[in-house]
């Protein structure tokens, strides 16, 4: 089933110049980019974002990561999208990541774990119209 999930790849891996090599494993796994730009959150649109975690321990640290350098957002597309870019960017702690994902490789602490991705089609969808504009969203011709 063609699907579509948010992918970010965030402050700790920008600022490490990864955005390539990341981009790179989605694409080798046929994820398309449909929509990318870079952004620098602010504190409101980073809690907005994670406002699913607001009463976890590790909210306020979560957010204060992100707003420190500016991330990369992507809209990808595939075939079971969400699972598939989950396989391959690793467990949320990279020490429990297996070889070869993307938090195994570029990932150095559970706070800092270089990429976000939708865990269900609802929040992807979601987290899709949280950054991108319907018109901003392409249609993979080739
Ligand atoms: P993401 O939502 O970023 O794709 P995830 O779905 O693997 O990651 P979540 O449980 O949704 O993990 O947590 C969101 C983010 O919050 C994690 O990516 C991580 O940066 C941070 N986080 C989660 N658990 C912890 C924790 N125990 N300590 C510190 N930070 C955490
Ligand atoms: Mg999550």
């Amino acid at each position: 089933m063609t699907e579509r999930t948010l992918s970010i790849i965030k402050p700790d891996a920008v600022g490490n110049n990864h955005i390539g090599e990341i981009i790179a494993r989605l694409e080798k796994k046929g994820l398309k980019v449909v929509g990318a730009k870079m952004v620098h959150l602010n504190e409101q649109k980073a809690q907005q974002f994670y406002e699913v975690h607001k009463e976890r321990p590790f909210f306020k640290d979560l957010v204060s990561f992100m707003i420190t350098g500016p991330v990369m957002v992507m809209a990808l597309e595939g075939n079971n999208a969400i699972k598939e870019y989950r396989d391959v960017m690793g467990a949320t702690n990279p020490k429990d990541a297996a070889s070869g994902t993307i938090r195994a490789d570029f990932a150095t602490s559970i706070d800092e774990n270089a990429v976000h991705g939708s865990d269900s089609k609802e929040n992807a969808e979601k987290e899709i119209s949280f950054f991108f504009k319907p018109e901003e969203l392409l249609s993979r011709t080739r």
